[in-house]
């Protein structure tokens, strides 16, 4: 009887749950193993997929939100013998310190122990002839082409897509030394060299000769808090690629300041082809000293490049907190104000606790004025609300003789009735969700009112200072 051939499923709970743009790189350095050793496999993309050709499915999932599929909540017992789950969503939001650590450590070493995948040989070198090195494991590039040739049949651009395609991906380093509590790296010490570029550093190309993937992202934790020689010298050899790359996880600025390194840090940035914006984090309102510190360093080398900071908030928001919820939003703010001094943008980073704060659509936001570089840039927060207000207007058939207004003389209209009154049609204007979210926000801080209303006003334009770093 001929032996029925093994077919692997490989399942991206995230992607099925419509909750990331990012490819998985443990799913695909596991494809990748697959494929060095001839076994069949497959990207599960369907939430109803027949699940019986396969002996074994890996399912990964970076966020604790995500759902998990419904091929997975419907099997029976026996084919729940076939699911293999990892990732920081199955275990990321666990707060027993004890307990995270296990999980952590099962979660990073399980793969490498599983016992089908020990039973075939390891294709790229080191001191392991058995199973997965996840290090040295080349990705498998194509994982994701059914999953994106799809959606450009359903009508999507593939350019929106371009993670999955154009980009060779992998750590040089791990690790970090911050400990900051809402992170997955919160019990980590220490950073140590990962991956070599050139395990993962794609090399194909299309009948012209092209690169088909000629740009480079790597997920390093704290790239620059690691030893001097291993990030010098992976700088170099990301360099010396001429391949534009990109940090997607940030560099942390801080570095710049503490490093007696921190000048050669900016200087040699300032010489890569640095893929999009440099993006650095500025999480706590407390590092501000050694963020402008390192901002005079880095504006100095690096005085065009354009600039982008996470800014993390709403961790530990809950209902009943009034103070912890003022104090966030200021901090947003605040530290909004020096990139602006800057010359930066700010990206806001939500953690997920923002859902319990008392009103989490002024997180919402603040994130869709800030995140949109073309509203940061040319408007303040107020004036992107109310610009919402505007569209909302005409979208409705109003008619708007001023689409951005000053808060007084919005407060004045709103005083008179402006948006109570019938117009000719006898239709009456309404306040927006974003407006209405400001202003609920005003009003339940009504006592640091002056104070909100000088913040919301911050605008780059005004307060960008060149001198600041010249
Ligand atoms: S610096 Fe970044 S990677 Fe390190 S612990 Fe903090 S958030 Fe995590």
């Amino acid at each position: 009887m001929a032996k029925r051939k093994i077919k692997i499923g490989l399942v991206d709970a995230d992607l099925l749950c419509n909750g990331t743009r990012h490819p998985n790189l443990v799913l695909m350095k596991l494809a990748g193993f697959l494929n060095d050793n001839g076994i069949d496999f497959k990207l599960i993309i369907d939430q109803d997929e027949d699940i019986a050709p396969y002996k074994l499915i890996y399912i990964s999932r970076v966020f604790t939100f995500t759902q998990m599929p419904a091929f997975y909540e419907k099997a029976t017992p026996s084919e729940q013998r076939k699911f293999r789950k990892g990732g920081t969503g199955f275990y990321a939001n666990e707060l027993n310190v004890k307990i995270y650590r296990q999980k952590r450590d099962d979660d990073m070493s399980q793969l490498e122990n599983d016992p089908f995948l020990c039973k075939y040989p390891n294709h790229r070198g080191g001191l392991r002839t058995n199973g997965i090195d996840l290090a040295r494991q080349m990705p498998y590039y194509h994982l994701y082409d059914e999953f994106v040739d799809r959606k450009v049949a359903e009508g999507f651009k593939r350019e929106k897509y371009k993670d999955y395609q154009q980009y060779s991906i992998g750590f040089l380093t791990r690790g970090c030394i911050r400990h900051c509590p809402f992170c997955i790296n919160k019990l980590e010490d220490r950073i140590l060299p990962y991956s070599n570029l050139d395990w993962f550093l794609d090399d194909e190309r299309d009948e012209h000769g092209h690169l088909l993937r000629p740009y480079i992202y790597l997920w390093d934790d704290n790239f620059l808090a690691a030893d001097p020689q291993i990030w010098r010298n992976k700088l170099q050899q990301l360099i010396d690629t001429g391949r534009p790359f990109q940090f997607r996880q940030g560099l942390d600025e801080r570095m710049l300041a503490e490093s007696p390194h921190g000048e050669e840090m900016a200087e040699m940035l300032s010489r890569t082809k640095y893929h999009g914006d440099f993006i650095f984090a500025f999480d706590n309102w407390k590092d501000r000293p050694k963020i402008e510190k390192a901002l005079k360093i880095w504006k100095h080398y690096n005085p065009k490049k354009g600039t982008k900071f996470y800014l993390f908030c709403g961790f530990k928001q809950t209902a009943d907190n009034r103070e912890k919820f003022y104090r966030d939003i200021w901090e947003i703010f605040q530290r909004i104000r020096v990139l602006m001094q800057y010359g930066c943008v700010g990206y806001i980073m939500r953690h997920e606790d923002y859902h319990n704060s008392p009103i989490p659509n002024i997180y919402i936001q603040i994130a869709r004025w800030c995140n949109q570089q073309a509203f940061y840039k040319k408007m303040s927060f107020w004036e992107y609300t109310y610009r919402n207000q505007t569209f909302w207007e005409q979208g409705a058939g109003f008619e708007v003789t001023r689409p951005i207004k000053p808060y007084e003389e919005f407060l004045r209209d709103y005083e008179t009735g402006y948006y109570e009154r019938e117009d000719s049609r006898g239709k009456v204007r309404k306040i927006s969700r974003p407006l209405q979210t400001f202003l609920d926000f005003l009003d339940m801080f009504s006592e640091h009112k002056n104070e909100l209303l000088e913040m919301f006003n911050y605008k780059l334009s005004n307060l960008k200072d060149p001198k600041l770093w010249e």
